[in-house]
């Protein structure tokens, strides 16, 4: 049977900024330093300090606004949000509520082929919390929690999307195509198991016919799932669970669950607490935030080229749909990419070699695109030698492998290995006529009209010039000598 409900997904992605500073004071937002060092009283929330905004931190959060087709406010606030937590010093985290930064982007993602899109309706710019460390396996046993404030006023975006998302698919979809966006922008590392990218999953099931308001439907809220996997998981989880329930008369409540990593479920952490919770009000120590509309030009003006742009120039480029988007999604195969097509025009060669040999390669060597023993430069050469005919396409892969474990190149590499192909016309006439005197049977087959003996004849010579004669010379060469000295006729 036919559920009797749409699935409605929207996500809230929190986004670490990668500048140098905190949001509000001059603290270090480097990652991994001792806990509590990168603090000060700001920070830490001491009484009668001031924060003081990161501009850069603004310039980044733009960005990834204007990428996301944004409309970027002129003027936003940013208020209080109120609440007791432990990680939380101040006991009010300040974020923008209902004058955020940016409004109404959207996405467009491709699901089987066709583009669909997600809009976006809005990016706000807030402070994150510090982190706890609890002394145990779960929280639930710790005998104690340590409080690390290293991360307390880093500052996020957080990139809340309208509830359009039909399947936990679709939302896996949404996050990659959110992440390989972002990752051109240079905004920030992206690290999910870092925490510098985050996602919380609204998800809640409407009943056929149901023609309220979506934002009225009860939903549970998932909240920081560690990875993409676990955020399609644990969406599939609830909707299994939320039909479960509504098939057998249940109702489903509005709450904040957490997800099992090991059983892949989901569990009720607390209900949901609604925005009056929070009692948010402006931040009576910071001024609204006035952009002029010249910056936010000129910020548009400096984005890079984005993803699907550079789908649209791959595909003009005759590099198929699925190579297209392994390049894209990997910012740093695709800056790989680019740099050897400018040296190699063949642009299709280039990446065939990339996503085999060059990829099989790295990843044995836990290297990335970026971190390659084989810079881009150094496929070059090699390529140019296959494309000139000094090797064969064997003979590639080979020096390949060589060059990623001596770090040598490619023509020395040819000398040193001795592993040119023999292109010099009498020296495989040479080997051609020692092959037809060593192998008369065969020659009477192929005079006799069995044309497919010529193929083990070019075998034989490529055995014995061990493999290094030009194929496509050996098969030429041999059909020349089996016409003129043999009296063979051309087929
Ligand atoms: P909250 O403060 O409750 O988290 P936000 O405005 O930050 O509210 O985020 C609400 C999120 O919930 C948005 O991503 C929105 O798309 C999503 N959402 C709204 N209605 C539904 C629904 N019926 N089912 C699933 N997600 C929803
Ligand atoms: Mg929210
Ligand atoms: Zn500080």
């Amino acid at each position: 049977m036919m559920p009797a409900f749409d699935v409605i997904i929207g996500l809230e992605v929190h986004v670490e900024l990668n500048t140098a500073s905190k949001l509000f004071c001059s603290c270090s937002t480097q990652f991994g330093a001792d806990p509590n060092t990168e603090t000060c009283p700001v920070c830490l929330g001491m009484p009668g300090v001031l924060p003081v905004l990161n501009r850069t931190a603004i310039a980044l959060a733009v960005r990834a606004a204007l990428a996301l087709d944004c409309q970027v406010h002129t003027i936003s606030k940013f208020d209080r949000k109120q609440y007791f937590y432990p990680d939380l010093p101040k006991a009010y985290q300040i974020s923008q509520f209902d004058q955020p930064l940016a409004e109404h982007g959207a996405l467009t993602m491709t699901e089987d082929g066709a583009a669909r899109r997600i809009r976006i309706r809005r990016i706000h710019v807030e402070e994150d919390a510090g982190k706890l460390n609890h002394l145990g396996e779960r929280l639930g046993d710790a005998s104690g929690s340590l409080v690390d404030l290293n991360r307390a006023g880093v500052p996020l975006i957080e990139i809340v999307s309208e509830p359009d998302l039909r399947s936990a698919d679709q939302a896996r979809l949404y996050l990659t195509e959110l992440k390989t966006i972002l990752s051109y922008l240079d905004i920030s590392d992206l690290r999910m198991e870092e925490g510098s990218m985050r996602c919380d999953a609204n998800v809640s099931l409407r009943p056929a016919g149901y023609t309220g308001d979506v934002e009225d439907l009860p939903r549970s809220e998932i909240k920081n799932v560690n990875s993409f996997r676990n955020v399609q998981r644990g969406i599939e989880y609830e909707i299994e669970r939320q039909s479960n329930l509504l098939r057998q008369g249940g109702r489903i409540v509005r709450e904040t669950r957490g997800f099992d990593d090991a059983s892949g479920r989901t569990y009720s952490q607390r209900s949901k607490e609604e925005a009056h919770d929070y009692r948010y009000f402006p931040e009576p120590d910071l001024p609204p935030l006035v952009l002029a509309e010249t910056w936010i030009d000129q910020q548009k003006r400096a984005l890079p080229v984005l993803p699907d742009a550079i789908r649209q120039m791959l595909r003009a480029q005759g590099i198929p749909a699925r190579e297209a988007e392994v390049l894209v999604q990997d910012r740093a195969a695709f800056g790989y990419w680019q740099e050897a097509t400018s040296l190699v025009a063949d642009a299709r060669l280039v990446t065939n070699w990339m996503l085999s040999d060059v990829a099989r390669l790295i990843n044995a060597a836990g290297q990335g695109f970026a971190s390659s023993a084989v810079p881009p430069a150094r496929l070059a050469e090699l390529l140019k030698l296959l494309l000139a005919g000094t090797i064969s396409g064997r003979m590639a892969k080979e020096i390949l492998e060589k060059m990623f474990e001596t770090g040598e190149r490619a023509p020395d590499l040819v000398q040193s290995l001795g592993l040119s192909q023999i292109t010099d016309q009498s020296a495989i006439a040479a080997v051609v006529r020692e092959v037809l005197q060593g192998n008369p049977g065969v020659v009477q087959d192929y005079l006799g009209g069995k044309s497919k003996a010529l193929a083990f004849l070019v075998g034989q010579v490529m055995k014995r010039t061990r493999g290094q004669a030009k194929p496509e010379l050996a098969n030429a060469v041999l059909k020349e000598i089996l016409e003129a000295e043999y009296g063979a006729t051309t087929p």
